[in-house]
């Protein structure tokens, strides 16, 4: 299985040259925006749509054949994603432009990349760090997308392919249970502990309530203040949770790495659909809703396909029920041996922790899963892959990796 990387690179760009990018911005998102408005709304193939405006969105918008060929490709794409959401496309903000090998090359020797503009090509040098110079080297990147971010500099997220290792083969896994108290639990007893967490978005929490209250009631002046503050609050709470992620799934992978184990995680993917055929605990609602674990199971997968470390999803139905050490559940429906972060068994005895309860239990599934045979209990991971499109890691200036 192929594993796209994205290492995003700020470029150097000259006052000159910014004027010819955001011209090149606007005239892509322009023509998005024409195609958009042109193509029959039920037409998604992009083909089709090639066939129906490519000329007129040449001649319109004066993008080079490639460019005009990525902005029907673009809506196309756009429209296929609507229409599995149910919702309708977005409007085409003048932020990004995709390019191939045709209008996009990287050279080495200088670190630079030069890019198809309206107004020709142009060469631009990529201020990057040892980290991304490490990555890109004796590469041949074949796609990126050119970005303007909103405090107005540039960037390039050039993909990279890579053939990761072959998971490595073992019959020991490493449960992992993700909750809140704790963000992860592993079957071994180690625990990563929201605590810290907690404090900072309580931290946060705090100021944006206070924030908020003044940019409701403040002078005009005060309320745009408040409204820029509570802006940069919110970047800066989602990066300190990226942040909070890379560690652990770093850990996590590394631990399984060297001890030679698979990870096991619950299954969520099927949560959303099953919605209407089953009460779904607290549990899944959380985690299924919440962006910061759906990001860490995605770091989790990326990181593990890239060391090779197999994952194992095992079925989430009885995991937190059930004993880990009796194999009990309680007999009578709707009770629980688990009360909040306690589990007491009432059949063997056993006491503990919830969530360790939950990650033995998710390691002994995953090691029921695993077993050549396979088992009605075994999600494959292609599956996964597909519910949670591609495990791309975007991987800026001064995050870990
Ligand atoms: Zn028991």
């Amino acid at each position: 299985m192929k594993q796209v990387l994205t290492v995003s690179c700020k470029i150097q760009v000259s006052p000159e040259q910014s004027i010819k990018i955001d011209a090149t911005l606007q005239s892509f998102a322009s023509a998005c925006e024409y195609v958009n408005q042109t193509v029959p709304t039920t037409l998604t193939n992009e083909l089709a749509m090639q066939s129906l405006v490519y000329y007129d969105v040449r001649d319109r918008f004066g993008l080079s054949a490639q460019l005009a060929i990525h902005a029907i490709r673009r809506v196309s794409g756009n429209r296929k994603t609507a229409k599995k959401d149910g919702k309708p496309v977005k409007n085409f903000a003048p932020t990004s432009v995709t390019y191939d090998p045709r209008i996009f090359s990287f050279r080495e020797k200088d670190w630079t990349v030069s890019l198809t503009t309206t107004s020709g090509r142009e060469r631009f040098k990529l201020a990057i760090g040892n980290y991304q110079i490490g990555l890109l080297k004796g590469q041949t990147p074949k796609t990126a997308t050119l970005v303007k971010r909103k405090d107005g500099t540039y960037y390039l997220n050039i993909q990279l392919e890579s053939m990761p290792p072959e998971p490595i083969k073992t019959d020991s896994v490493l449960g992992c249970d993700l909750g809140r108290t704790d963000i992860v639990v592993t079957s071994e007893g180690d625990k990563f502990s929201g605590k810290e967490i907690t404090k900072v978005r309580n931290h946060y929490a705090k100021l944006r309530a206070n924030l908020q209250q003044k940019a409701t009631r403040g002078s005009r002046c005060t309320r745009r203040r408040c409204r820029e503050l509570l802006k940069r609050l919110s970047g800066k709470e989602k990066r300190f949770q990226v942040l909070v992620n890379h560690t652990i799934s770093h850990r996590l992978i590394s631990r399984a790495k060297l001890s030679n184990q698979a990870i096991g995680l619950e299954d969520l993917t099927g949560i959303r659909e099953h919605t209407n055929q089953q009460p779904r605990s607290k549990k899944e609602r959380r985690l299924s809703n919440s962006w910061a674990f759906y990001q860490l199971r995605q770091f989790l997968v990326y990181k593990a396909i890239k060391h090779g470390v197999k994952i194992l999803f095992v079925d989430p139905r009885y995991t937190s029920q059930t004993c880990h050490n009796c194999n009990h559940i309680h007999p009578v429906r709707g009770e629980s041996y688990r009360s909040g972060k306690t589990f007491k068994c009432g059949h063997c005895g056993w006491r503990g922790d919830a969530d360790l309860n939950g990650s033995k239990n998710i390691a002994a599934l995953g090691v029921f899963v695993n077993k050549p045979e396979g088992s009605r209990l075994f999600c494959n991971i292609a599956d996964h892959l597909r519910a949670i499109e591609s495990p791309h890691c975007t991987c800026t200036q001064g995050s870990v990796g």
